[in-house]
């Protein structure tokens, strides 16, 4: 069967530019058939108004919680929010209750993900058995049932000479080791900021325990040769590191989140749990470090760290709640309004940091639209208006400091090789 959108407009990731645009997608084989105008009839045509046509959103850094924690989220309603958001691909943590650390559970997941039919999900199996940080998983044997990367994200391997045993391994599959870097010895325990945990009178997490585990863990990726992927990079110094490291020939890669991105801990006025996130909201010159990194591409990626929790887990405060925020169906809109619209960013930077360069830094089918590639694609309307409402969330969890902010945008359409999973009707006159 084909179907035909038509009435789009096609975003250049190149030069950001948006020409009228039709796609016609072979559903069966999954695969773009044609762009262009005037293309041939199809056997379903989708009608739109000049909404742009951008390649499927990659996220690669989100919590299913499935197993174990199916209270907060599931696989189907994760993806159904990262569909929500515009994403097609999602690679998900494995810090489940058991966690991923077997060829086996990663297979299991694949197999709920494509059950779940909405955004594909592309596991990242534990380094050290039990996420224990003693003993190292088998990453020939997770690579193969599917797993992208290799973390222990939630705590950092803190034994180094373990971390470069795996980073040896790990060059030698090509497989990509994502780090949580946070060094115990330095964290102790450390909740916010320094400047908030101060105010709340909570133990502080500087920015060093970030920075120093990144600065060991660089070391060692230049020495193995490993490529080294950086979460949730936070603090200044850490990106001055990887600055510094990818000149030097570093095989590195780094992600930035939505909160680290426009949030920092003077945001945190009260006692609300909806602010504890790990790493922590970080002072103003970090956040701005962040902005640099991103625009300048030492942070390569944006990654939402979609950390879905109860309404009752994060109404304990700072103190007792649970570290998470959720991300995933509000990024797009979010960050196109703060830095395209408000911040003048070309919107190809955004784009590429959300699309192409994640499927590059995992070694991912799709991020960019192209004939004879998977028609993996985001409708996206950035004139409408709207604000972000946690309670229109398709993600079981609604803990988001961005709750009520104004956005342009909202995404209509997510197709998954060449399939609809995702279909926006609110407000449409068509
Ligand atoms: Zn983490
Ligand atoms: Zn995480």
């Amino acid at each position: 069967m084909k179907r035909k959108l038509s009435g789009g407009q096609l975003l250049d990731l190149i030069d950001g530019s948006l020409t009228p645009c039709e796609v016609l997608i072979d559903t069966v084989q999954g695969t773009v058939l044609a762009l262009g105008t005037d293309l041939p009839e199809a056997d379903e045509t989708i009608f739109l108004h000049g909404e742009w046509l951008l390649p499927g959103l990659i996220d690669l850094h989100v919590h299913l919680r499935e197993p174990g924690q199916t209270h907060k989220e599931t696989i189907a309603s994760g993806t159904l929010a990262a569909a929500a958001g515009g994403f097609t691909q999602v690679a998900c943590m494995p810090n489940t209750i058991p966690p991923l650390d077997t060829p086996q559970r990663v297979r299991d997941v694949v197999q709920r993900g494509k059950a779940a039919g909405a955004a594909q999900v592309r596991p990242i199996a534990c380094i050290t058995r039990d996420q224990q940080g003693q003993e190292l998983t088998d990453f020939a044997g997770l690579k193969e049932a599917g797993a992208v990367a290799i973390s222990d994200d939630g705590k950092g391997v803190q034994d180094g000479g373990l971390m470069r045993e795996a980073l040896v391994i790990a060059a030698s599959l090509n497989l990509p080791v994502a780090i949580h870097a946070e060094d115990a010895s330095i964290a102790r325990g450390g909740l916010m900021n320094p400047g908030a945990a101060a105010k709340f009178q909570v133990p502080p997490l500087s920015a060093s325990a970030e920075a120093a585990m990144v600065a060991r863990d660089l070391l060692l990726a230049e020495e193995t040769g490993a490529h080294l992927h950086v979460c949730h990079v936070s603090a200044e110094p850490t990106v001055a590191l990887i600055r510094f490291a990818k000149a030097r020939g570093v095989q590195v890669t780094a992600e930035v989140t939505p909160h680290h991105l426009l949030l920092s801990e003077e945001a945190v006025r009260l006692d609300d749990g909806v602010f504890k996130v790990n790493p922590p909201l970080r002072s103003e010159r970090d956040r701005m470090a962040c902005w640099e990194g991103l625009l300048d591409g030492t942070l390569d990626v944006v990654a939402t760290d979609h950390a879905p929790h109860t309404r009752d887990e994060k109404a304990q405060g700072i103190w007792k709640s649970p570290f998470g925020m959720v991300g995933s169906e509000f990024v797009l809109p979010l960050l196109y309004t703060h830095l395209v619209v408000l911040h003048q960013w070309p919107l190809q930077r955004l784009m590429h940091a959300m699309s192409l360069r994640p499927a590059q830094v995992f070694g991912l089918h799709g991020g960019v639209l192209r004939v004879g590639g998977p028609a993996d694609l985001t409708v996206f309307d950035g004139s409408f208006k709207t604000y972000i409402d946690p309670k229109k969330m398709h993600s079981k969890g609604q803990n988001t400091p961005f709750a009520g902010w104004p956005v342009n945008g909202r995404v209509r359409l997510t197709l998954v090789a060449g399939q609809v999973i995702y279909r926006e009707t609110e407000g449409t006159t068509s």
